[in-house]
């Protein structure tokens, strides 16, 4: 039986993180699924899952490698811009707690500037052009 298995996945994708998402996704869709009273919505959470499930099965087994590993590729990107998005945000919310955050009024550039400092000249350090806040 095991070797029966083997040979079947012999040649086969297998499992990647864009696999992973997918079943993930699909458990979270029909986890929010049961609480949905509408049943157009229900459908479609219902709908959306199975094929993700459908989905990760068929690229588990597909032998077409480059197009899977493509997709991978387009997936973990994506991926990768949340997880900056998300850390960027994080780390601005920590510093706004001691910093206030500033654009320099001519470039554009964020500025940040410890808090309670009253009013103080700021200057870009990009484009040197001076502008007063209260810190
Ligand atoms: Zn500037």
């Amino acid at each position: 039986m095991k070797e029966r298995i083997t040979r079947f996945m012999q040649g086969r994708y297998g499992i990647d993180q864009f696999t992973n998402f997918l079943v993930f996704a699909a458990l979270i869709m029909l986890i929010i699924e049961m609480f949905i009273k509408v049943p157009v919505i229900r459908f479609l959470f219902n709908v959306l899952s199975v094929a993700a499930i459908f989905y990760s099965y068929f690229r588990i087994l597909s032998r077409n490698h480059s197009k899977r590993f493509a997709e991978n590729e387009r997936y973990m990107k994506f991926h990768n811009n949340i997880k900056f998005f998300i850390a960027r945000e994080k780390s601005h919310m920590q510093q706004r707690k001691t910093h206030h955050i500033y654009k320099c009024p001519n470039c554009k550039q964020s500025i940040r500037v410890p808090k309670g400092k009253g009013r103080i000249a700021i200057t870009c350090p990009k484009c040197h052009t001076e502008f007063v806040k209260r810190s």
